[in-house]
């Protein structure tokens, strides 16, 4: 009996020192923060990670950092087996002396256990539940595994977890390049995390501890200010870091990125001249759908005025930047760029009984009968909503649902014929990927954020005629249209094609311009989270320039950005009735009609004057400077003029831009070819409605233009 009691005794012993040893070890968690990059690699930050903390797992403990946490905790490290009862005897004697058991006598690889069991019972049962996990550590893993896993797990003050990001945050450097005097510091700080200064007293202790050379006690720590630009914080709050992998690739461009808001900084005081607090710009790939800029303030850390709210996703009234697609649903439906609209006083009836509309444009002037291509271009509100009332807003709000404005949800009655001239309220995301529509040929794909574990871009849709975007296109980057309306060398004008489109809300509140060539589209909005009023801001002063220098820094320049269709032609039309010309209209022009298109001849001119169709009668009688019903015919020649130049201009050569694009284009009206001199030497010959680039030179310069009448006339203008 009693020697089977020994043997049972000896099996339980046995058996428990086997459980001890043997017995399981909690997961052992990898605190790596998820990760976000650009298109590039290029990191734009890396955020809390699973544990709300930030962390980077170190796998290999530097020199350093292993002789300084060694010396700071636990001295004996090499050579114990988990548990130190040296430490514990003499912990215990010194709580003694100060008459509470505190804390110490931990082993590294007890404060592992520690951290693995995840508990904050400071009880003898945890304590022992503790050294049992160690005693396990110590047999699967080498001190060397175990020391990782201490300097990966405990904490660092500031939210940090791990050497990897805690060398980050204070030194800014990698681990491996810690100074002993930093490696000493770090190492002070676990014991008690929150407090700076007692990790600052306790560095000397370490570094004695550590029998450190006198040029490591004499440094002085130099902590990272932590000035790092942040890159695209709003873009990152879209992306989202909720259920994401540990490493994100986004579409955004760092480069661009830091480009735009360096822009944005450069036009501040601009801004703040107009009573704007807040920008946003945004940039889409057209081929791709992939958002290369996304800056949602121009200050996310700015508290003043709402700098962390995301003006790229913000609801608000877009003013003249929907107008284009009022037209785009009339050119589906036989209208075209030599459509006549009226601009002339008139009231539409609305959805309430009784009640008008009656649309004014911004100057309150009224033109008569207006081209599509000039009332689109000059953004006059008159023949918008004459023309949205033609083609019925439900059709209107069908294409700006597909093209993407989800928020415009509620009946058509419920905008009225106000949407055309930006009534409702939109996001300027859904506005750049709206007119990447216009960029693609007609097409919509669905923006994208995140390349990494994304789908392939998503099937492009077709919302318009190739035709219809070709025309829409063609209408928005022709600056000799908008001329009347917005003159011309200011923002909107670049040295390759753009289309582009600006808009202004009620009272001044938002200033918007958008626009885009063959490859990106760039949408930026000026305004107030509060919607405080701009000053005297309109889309050229406001967001104008900014899109101009966006547009110049992320457009690749060409000489296109759309190609005509097959189904349209180049052909004369009669300036004032948009119609073939008849032998008596004083004013041809040439524009893109649709190949299918019968051919009228104008009924408006004829040899003794105009006769006015009978909606523009009214109008014709009081406006100034039209022909009257009676002669007063201009006549079909002499009209012989360059118009670009203009006489006297100066032109500044943009040390910025490529040889290619540093040029001046020579225009003329004629009925013949135009030979071009500069300065005496022939330049080349243009064919009627054509023109001739010319490289630009420094000085003063004499261009003369020659028809085949042999009438001449000569500009001057200065380069610089
Ligand atoms: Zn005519």
């Amino acid at each position: 009996m009693k020697r089977l009691s020994v043997v049972g005794g000896l099996v339980v012993v046995a058996g428990l020192g086997g459980w001890v040893l043997f017995g399981p070890i909690p997961p052992i968690p990898r605190v790596t923060s998820p990760t976000i990059v650009d298109r590039n690699g290029v990191v734009l930050y890396e955020p809390l990670g699973s544990r709300g903390e930030r962390g980077a797992w170190v796998a290999d403990v530097p020199p350093n950092v292993a002789r300084a946490t060694v010396a700071a905790e636990d001295r004996r490290f090499e050579s114990h087996i988990g548990v130190d009862p040296i430490a514990i005897a003499r912990a215990a004697a010194h709580d003694v002396r100060r008459g509470a058991l505190v804390e110490g006598g931990s082993t590294i690889t007890q404060q592992v256990a520690k951290q693995l069991l995840e508990s904050d019972n400071r009880g003898a049962i945890a304590k022992l539940h503790e050294a049992i996990v160690a005693l396990r550590l110590e047999r699967r893993y080498t001190k060397r595994a175990i020391l990782a896993m201490y300097v990966n797990l405990v904490p660092y003050g500031n939210q940090i977890r791990g050497i990897g990001r805690a060398s980050r945050v204070y030194f800014g450097v990698a681990p491996q390049e810690l100074t002993v005097a930093q490696a000493a510091f770090l190492a002070a700080l676990p014991q008690r995390p929150g407090s700076f200064a007692h990790a600052m007293k306790r560095q000397r202790y370490v570094l004695a501890q550590m029998h450190a050379s006198a040029e490591a006690k004499k440094e002085r720590l130099r902590f990272d200010k932590g000035e790092r630009t942040v890159i695209a914080q709003h873009f990152i709050e879209h992306v989202g870091t909720g259920s994401t992998p540990s490493y994100i690739r986004t579409t955004l461009d760092a480069k661009l990125q830091r480009t735009v808001q360096g822009i944005i900084a450069a036009h501040r005081d601009d801004l703040l001249r107009h009573g704007a607090h807040s920008v946003a710009v945004a940039v889409l790939n057209n081929a791709t759908g992939d958002w290369l800029a996304w800056e949602g303030s121009g200050d996310y850390f700015g508290t003043n005025f709402g700098g962390a709210i995301d003006g790229v996703t913000a609801l608000r009234q877009p003013g003249s930047a929907l107008k284009p697609f009022t037209y785009a649903v009339a050119f589906e439906r036989g209208f075209s760029p030599a459509t006549i609209l009226p601009d002339v006083p008139a009231s539409f009836p609305t959805a309430e009984d009784g009640v008008v509309y009656t649309p004014r444009n911004y100057d309150g002037a009224y033109r008569g009968p207006l081209r599509a291509r000039a009332a689109l271009a000059g953004s006059e509100n008159v023949p918008a909503v004459a023309l949205l009332a033609k083609v019925a807003p439900p059709s209107l709000l069908r294409l700006l649902r597909n093209a993407g404005f989800s928020d415009l949800d509620k009946a058509a009655d419920y905008y009225g014929l106000g949407v055309t001239l930006g009534d409702a309220e939109v996001r300027l995301e859904q506005l750049v990927a709206a007119y990447s529509v216009f960029a693609r040929g007609g097409t919509y794909i669905e923006p994208r954020s995140v390349l990494s574990g994304a789908p392939a871009p998503s099937p492009a849709r077709r919302l318009l005629s190739q035709r219809t975007a070709f025309w829409i296109t063609d209408i928005l980057s022709d600056s000799a249209a908008r001329e009347f309306i917005f003159g011309r060398g200011g923002s909107l004008d670049f040295p390759f094609p753009v289309a582009v489109k600006t808009g202004t809300s009620q009272a001044y509140r938002d200033n918007w311009t958008v626009g885009y060539t063959r490859d990106v589209t760039v949408g930026v909005w000026v305004g107030n989270f509060d919607r405080t009023e701009l000053h005297h801001s309109s889309g050229i002063t406001g967001a104008g320039p900014i899109f101009h220098d966006v547009m110049m820094a992320a457009a690749i320049p060409r000489d296109t950005i759309l190609d005509p269709p097959p189904n349209v032609e180049r052909a004369p039309i009669c300036a004032l009735s948009g119609l073939r010309p008849s032998t008596s209209c004083p004013n041809v022009e040439q524009e893109w009609i649709a190949t299918e298109a019968p051919v009228t001849f104008c009924s408006w001119h004829h040899p003794d004057g105009v006769a006015w169709p009978a909606e523009y009668r009214a109008w014709a009688k009081t406006a100034t400077n039209v022909p009257q019903e009676s002669g007063n015919r201009q006549p079909a020649t002499g009209n012989f003029r360059v118009t670009n130049p203009p006489d006297g201009a100066t032109y500044l050569i943009d040390p910025t831009l490529r040889k290619p694009y540093q040029t001046l284009r020579l225009r003329a009206v004629s009925d013949t070819r135009v030979t071009w001199h500069v300065d005496q030497h022939k330049l080349g010959v243009a064919e009627r409605d054509t023109f001739l680039e010319w490289p630009l030179a420094p000085g003063s310069h004499t261009i003369t233009a020659t028809d085949n009448l042999g009438q001449q006339q000569s500009v001057r203008i200065f380069v610089k």
